[in-house]
């Protein structure tokens, strides 16, 4: 991967001959010449892993290959898009962070690895840096688990010694932790449930708020407004225990796997991805979309309207001063905020979008701005806060039935808040049917399910991951999955195949798991 730009003789002229003209030197996301750079360098790189695969595969026809893939969800700088992916066998990324982002990284690679299953990797000790000072086995027991979870393979790094000898204590740790994993790993496999996809675009990993900075300045945005909008709608489902899944446009034509397709603020898109949103909604597909979604293109031209303002049902007229804003819930859609009202609208921390509603459109929010602009250190309504004073005749959320199906459009990036999420996770359930799985669990606790149809079974795994270690267990986590006109045949606790109570409700099965300390699986049999 490219951590740095490079301006070299030989990106020159390459550059000159393909695209014409010198290297631009200023970051400019609306700015086709910089935008072809871009893509030149995504396009360039994804060039040189074809080079490196055929060459192993020409010495080594049956070798399989992957690039580090940890990149996949970094900035643009590293210029990885979806067109590195098939010079992979496999995705595997080594990861650093909390259980929000393993669960996140992992179900992206689910979804864009060309085989399964993806690999995960962390290292055995606390950092890189440090040979010596191990992560405490409960931490690498959880993340090995919650990769189990999520039916990856876990990898653990061992930054080898350059004398040559092994640390045996790191071996004895991974040993433990791997013996533990391995006795589920004869049940693994299936189709996870995956009922709300989040969107992930490759060419959104930008800040706009670098347009006109040198590619050198060194105050240049540490952000990622997109990749965080879907990284927060990710811990927002995982909250409510609601089955997600991360996709991208590798994904287009199995959009109908999902019963919701989240948009969070796409800072580009194309017209493939833009007809196939369109196709998914007009066959029944719901569609959640945010902020300036469909506005610039993938080459860096922002256009005069949405591209998707069909599906959203608004047309586009500007954006607000206010970096500042609010959202007050239209008359009957209350329920949606819960916590706000009209005279206590939701706030959100951005700018928004001033759209008109298209005919034949429900209009569910309404913006609502500050008394005045904060940014103006002269005028101010009250000295430490911006309180809601000027209600305004702007849509803030907007819903447009369109073919079989409807979209959801909010003028701004709400879902990408904490404060924000119970109003988005109340926007989402309204939108949708009943969900395959249902958990009354801590928020510290995930619940995957993968369907086994070749088995008769659904899988379900739960696991606890706080964030001090070891684990609280916890007890009497109830589940409830729906069968889809089947009749269960038995809810087993694995490995032991030991039977479990449970009660057929309404569609669904019902069941208590036992005391959680790290990770419980379960098989939900049925005829
Ligand atoms: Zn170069």
């Amino acid at each position: 991967f490219w951590p740095a730009v490079c301006y070299c003789a030989h990106c020159q002229r390459r550059f000159a001959e393909e695209v014409g003209g010198e290297l631009p030197r200023v970051i400019h996301w609306e700015d086709p010449r910089w935008v072809a750079f871009q893509r030149k360098r995504e396009e360039w790189l994804a060039e040189f892993a074809a080079y490196m695969t055929s060459a192993v595969k020409r010495i080594k026809p049956q070798i399989t290959v992957e690039h580090q893939a940890s990149t996949y969800p970094l900035n643009w700088r590293f210029g990885v898009t979806a067109k590195l992916v098939p010079q992979n066998d496999f995705l595997q990324g080594d990861f650093y962070g909390d259980a929000l982002q393993g669960s996140f990284v992992r179900k992206l690679f689910y979804n864009l690895s060309p085989h399964l299953p993806y690999g995960f990797e962390t290292s055995s000790a606390v950092s890189l840096n440090n040979h010596t000072a191990l992560k405490p086995i409960e931490l690498l027991r959880a993340k090995a688990h919650a990769c189990l979870a999520d039916g990856g393979a876990f990898v653990f790094i061992d930054a080898i010694d350059p004398v040559g000898t092994l640390n045996p204590m790191v071996y004895e740790r991974m040993g433990k932790v791997f013996a533990e994993t391995q006795i589920y790993e004869p049940y693994l496999g299936g189709e996870l449930c995956q009922d709300v996809a989040i969107y992930l675009s490759l060419e959104s990993k930008f800040d706009p708020a670098d347009n006109g900075k040198a590619v050198d300045d060194p105050q240049l945005s540490s952000k990622t407004p997109h990749i965080e909008a879907a990284v927060s709608a990710c811990k927002a489902l995982l909250d409510a225990h609601i089955p997600y899944g991360v996709v991208t446009r590798r994904n287009l034509k199995e959009l109908s796997r999902h019963q919701i397709l989240i948009l969070p603020n796409l800072l580009m898109m194309d017209e493939e991805e833009a007809e196939a949103f369109r196709a998914y909604v007009r066959a029944g597909g719901i569609v959640y979309a945010s902020g300036v979604t469909s506005l610039v293109t993938t080459d860096g031209v922002r256009h005069g309207d949405f591209l998707l303002g069909d599906l959203f049902g608004v047309t586009y007229l500007g954006e607000t001063a206010e970096a500042f804003t609010y959202i007050a819930p239209a008359v009957g859609a209350e329920k949606l905020f819960p916590e706000h009202s009209s005279k206590y609208p939701l706030g959100l921390p951005n700018k928004q979008m001033i759209v008109r509603a298209r005919p034949g459109t429900e209009i569910l929010g309404w913006m609502v701005l500050p008394y005045t602009d904060p940014a103006d250190p002269t005028r101010y309504a009250s000295i430490h806060s911006n309180p809601p004073g000027l209600p305004t005749e702007n849509p803030g959320v907007v819903l447009n039935h369109f073919g079989a199906g409807k979209a959801l459009y909010v003028t701004t990036d709400l879902e990408r808040y904490d404060t924000c999420h119970n109003t988005f996770i109340a926007l989402i359930r309204n939108l949708a049917k009943p969900f395959s799985f249902e958990a009354d669990a801590p928020k510290a606790v995930e619940v995957t399910v993968f369907k086994q149809e070749d088995k008769g079974r659904y899988l379900v795994s739960l696991i606890n991951f706080q964030k001090e270690l070891p684990n609280i267990p916890v007890e009497g986590i109830r589940l409830r999955l729906r069968m889809d006109g089947k009749d269960v045949k038995r809810v087993l606790i694995l490995p032991a195949e030991r039977e479990l109570d449970y009660r057929q409700v309404q569609g669904y099965v019902e069941f208590t798991a036992p005391k959680l300390e790290t990770f419980a699986m379960f098989a939900v049999e049925y005829i």
